[in-house]
């Protein structure tokens, strides 16, 4: 159903953003991966995309903390498919610790790619989209997009300004065809959240089981990780024609987490 149409995802070279792109390849879509990794592996990733969906495959290796670069990545988008129909801000990093010691640069960091990257990305595109009368943009924020979790400042802070410029975008590109959501994930089981657990394990001094269930966990009323199958629902859905009217919003997929 997304035959003849292309999308980037920015950070598919892992976890979600990989599960994105081959959800978005299997409905036909050609697609430009990103990210950071090992070379073959990468490259292994993109072939195996390519001829398992039958679509073309690219990977452009622009850092989201370099505005040039992203631009770059949309305009290769363009240059190597031809157009450019579906842009995934996806890619993001995170870092546990309190804000009284927590270190500038990964502060800042985290500012840049999991929010000035989509900005630099969306300003890319958009005079693309418009252009084209049809368009699909979807950032990646997360539960801390609406609510807070201590320790985790830069993070929380760029989720919920990403969900202020998804808000913000829909309304500039809405008369156009164009739509931006968010999506916001409670916990799911990728390597940002091993890694974390690890952060977690050191900062609040607890073993492994003891922060899956009684920090991770202990928000989400189903009491299990979310899959990245049930996010790729949610993008379909996001990208389909179905979705056209669906723009500015923040779709909750948390396990009730903020229900409570
Ligand atoms: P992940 O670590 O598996 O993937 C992150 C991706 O971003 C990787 O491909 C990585 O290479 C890429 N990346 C990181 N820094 C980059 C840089 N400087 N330039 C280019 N690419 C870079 O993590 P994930 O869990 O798949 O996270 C994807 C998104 O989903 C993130 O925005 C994250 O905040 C969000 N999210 C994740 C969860 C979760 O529980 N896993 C929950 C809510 C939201």
């Amino acid at each position: 159903e997304l035959r003849g149409q292309v999308a980037v995802i920015t950070g598919s070279t892992s976890g979600i953003g990989l599960a994105f792109a081959r959800a978005l390849a299997a409905r036909g879509a050609d697609v430009v991966l990103n990210g950071l990794g090992d070379p073959a592996e990468i490259e292994r990733a993109r072939a195996e995309i390519e001829s398992g969906y039958g679509i073309n495959a690219r990977y452009h290796n622009a850092d989201m903390r370099r505005g040039d670069e992203i631009a770059d990545l949309v305009a290769f988008a363009r240059h190597e498919l031809g157009r450019l129909d579906i842009l995934v801000n996806n890619a993001g990093i995170q870092h546990v610790e309190a804000v009284d010691k927590f270190p500038t640069d990964k502060w800042e960091n985290i500012i840049a790619i999991n929010l000035s990257a989509a900005f630099y990305a969306i300003r890319a595109a958009v005079p693309v989209m418009k252009a084209q009368g049809r368009g699909r943009i979807v950032n990646l924020a997360s539960v801390h997009g609406l609510v807070a979790s201590p320790y985790k400042s830069a993070y929380v802070a760029a989720k919920h300004g990403i969900i202020g410029l998804t808000k913000t975008v829909a309304l500039e590109v809405a008369e156009h065809g164009v739509t931006c959501n968010a999506i916001c994930p409670g916990y799911v089981w990728t390597p940002i959240v091993e890694k974390q657990l690890n952060d977690q394990m050191r900062t609040r001094g607890m073993g492994r089981d003891d922060v899956i269930k009684k920090v991770m966990l202990a928000a989400q009323p189903t009491r299990r990780f979310v899959t990245t199958d049930e996010l790729s629902g949610m993008l379909a859905y996001l990208v389909s024609d179905a979705g056209a009217s669906a723009n500015g919003q923040a779709f909750v997929i948390d396990g009730g987490w903020t229900a409570a």
